[in-house]
């Protein structure tokens, strides 16, 4: 393992490796699946001493499997080691180690002389392994190819896979002068979606695909399409450049039904803090041009 090069390593340390079968490292293995916040680069640790597990913790602040973070360093493409000021979920404080620590603490439990096992990834950073020193952790194990099997690369083939099934996608279509740009851009997010392997709604599309008629009287017919729609869909798509009364109603709809909501808006756009403050806002995209809006909508989806 000697060869190994790691971006970060204090002076004196190594580490130890087990293999993926080993209880301990077993047990972080499920503590990187119940605890791990972070979907997109899931960690789990042990610590443990004489072979009994005395605390687990998962990085992403052990918020748990079905907590959405929607990770702007990859909606924005960032290259490696740039942009941490833009995410403050990934920051170190939530990491797995000094998780795992604090959680040993909180139980009363003294980490020092003991190990801590770490499952899903390959080295530690320099802020971890000042707490793990600093708590007086004896060693640190990996899992045997740690480095081949938690690359950056490998991780997000496996979790950078959109799982929204269905899409809904909304917008002013009453009240809007830009109409007649705005379609067209709601037709590429749709594109985008069903590249992904998404279907996507859009209410116009589909009255006009199937000729419904938009007489007053069908008010209540194209209300109803929208909230079985929205109950139906995984995600809200909500382009809120132009202030509209019936998006308004799609997102109180959204929070309503618990969907996460995807915000779209133009840049220089002024958007209601209505819309802006819905709890299941995952990711307020701000675009210039389509190209790019499609582009990062489609980084947004890969997360959810
Ligand atoms: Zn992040
Ligand atoms: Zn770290």
């Amino acid at each position: 393992m000697s060869e190994v090069r790691y971006p970060y390593m204090p002076e004196g340390c190594v580490f130890r490796f087990v293999g993926e079968d080993h209880p301990l490292m077993l047990a972080a293995a499920r503590a990187r699946a119940e605890c791990a916040g972070d979907r997109l680069f899931p960690v789990g640790a042990v610590l443990a001493r004489d072979g009994v597990v005395l605390a687990r913790a998962g990085n992403g602040y052990d918020r748990g499997e079905g907590f959405v973070h929607v990770c702007p360093r990859v909606v924005l493409e960032c290259p490696s080691g740039t942009g941490y000021e833009l995410c403050d979920f990934h920051d170190a404080a939530g990491h797995a180690e000094p998780m795992l620590i604090a959680a040993a603490r909180g139980q009363g439990r003294d980490p020092s002389g003991a190990d801590v096992y770490l499952y899903g990834h390959w080295w530690c950073c320099e802020p971890c392994w000042s707490v793990m020193r600093e708590a007086g952790v004896r060693d640190v194990y990996l899992v045997q190819d740690a480095h081949e099997l938690f690359t950056r690369e490998r991780v997000y083939a496996q979790t950078l896979q959109s799982r929204v099934k269905r899409a809904y996608i909304a917008g002013a279509y009453t009240n809007n002068n830009a109409l007649a740009t705005d379609k067209p851009v709601h037709i590429a997010f749709g594109a985008v979606c069903a590249g992904l392997g998404c279907q996507a709604v859009i209410l116009f599309r589909d009255q006009e695909e199937n000729k419904k008629p938009q007489e007053a009287r069908d008010v209540k017919r194209v209300y109803q399409w929208s909230e079985d729609e929205l109950r139906a869909c995984d995600v809200l798509i909500a382009d809120v450049s132009h202030p509209s009364l019936g998006a308004g109603g799609e997102l109180a709809l959204a929070r309503i039904f618990e969907k996460p909501i995807v915000l779209v808006s133009k840049n220089g756009s002024l958007v209601s803090n209505f819309a802006l403050g819905n709890p299941n806002v995952v990711y307020h995209l701000v675009y210039d041009d389509v190209e790019t809006a499609c582009r990062q909508l489609k980084n947004v989806l890969r997360q959810l």
